[in-house]
């Protein structure tokens, strides 16, 4: 089959759902990343990049570089249990993380970076972070409504990550790792990368 590769890869993914329920900060809403969904994601990567996802990454769009991100560290188990399509992915992980990060940091401030504390940017902060751990809103009182909070998927501690919906940033107050979208997506970056060297090379 022939893909044309002026299309992004993964824009027929990314549709925001249509749920109506109303948020109390402006956020869009992305649809949750499901392992049936990122499955069908990394098979299309796959075939875009004749099997090596690294060789793909420029072909993806922002939105398709933060669920590669998801895709690498759920292969690498960061904060999260068993994937069945981790397998497959595996022995990309030492040569695709670095050039993922290498290209989410030069990407940033393009794409989603125009609108820092926008609905879109707001809403894919909560989609990755959705990602690795269950937030709920704190409490009910309107200080408690500009935030999410969840266990931290880095430091494990309960409920010590707070996402900011004003300032669209997160900070957990167990491992002091703060920052915005590309720093959550760096924190896990890191964290698949250690995991993920093989045997007997420096960390
Ligand atoms: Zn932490």
């Amino acid at each position: 089959m022939i893909v044309p590769r002026s299309i992004p890869t993964d824009s027929y993914l990314f549709l925001t759902g249509d749920d109506d329920t109303p948020a109390e900060w402006p956020a869009t809403r992305f649809p949750e990343y499901t392992d049936e969904r990122l499955t069908q994601f990394v098979d299309h990567l796959r075939a875009m990049s004749n099997g090596d996802l690294a060789s793909g990454l420029p072909v993806l769009s922002s939105a398709g570089l933060y669920t590669l991100v998801v895709v690498l560290a759920r292969a690498a188990g960061v904060g999260h249990g068993s994937w069945t399509a981790a397998a497959r992915i595996t022995e990309q992980l030492p040569a695709a993380t670095p050039a993922l990060l290498t290209e989410l940091r030069r990407r940033d401030c393009r794409g989603m970076g125009d609108d820092p504390t926008g609905p879109v940017r707001r809403g894919r902060l909560l989609q990755l972070v959705g990602a690795f751990t269950r937030l709920s809103q704190p409490g009910a009182t309107a200080r408690q409504r500009r935030k999410m909070q969840g266990d931290c998927p880095f430091c494990g501690d309960p409920a010590s990550l707070l996402v900011s919906l004003p300032a669209v940033t997160w900070r957990c107050f167990g491992c002091s790792r703060s920052g915005g979208l590309r720093e959550f997506a760096e924190c896990l970056l890191t964290q698949t990368l250690s995991r993920s060297a093989a045997p007997g090379q420096p960390q």
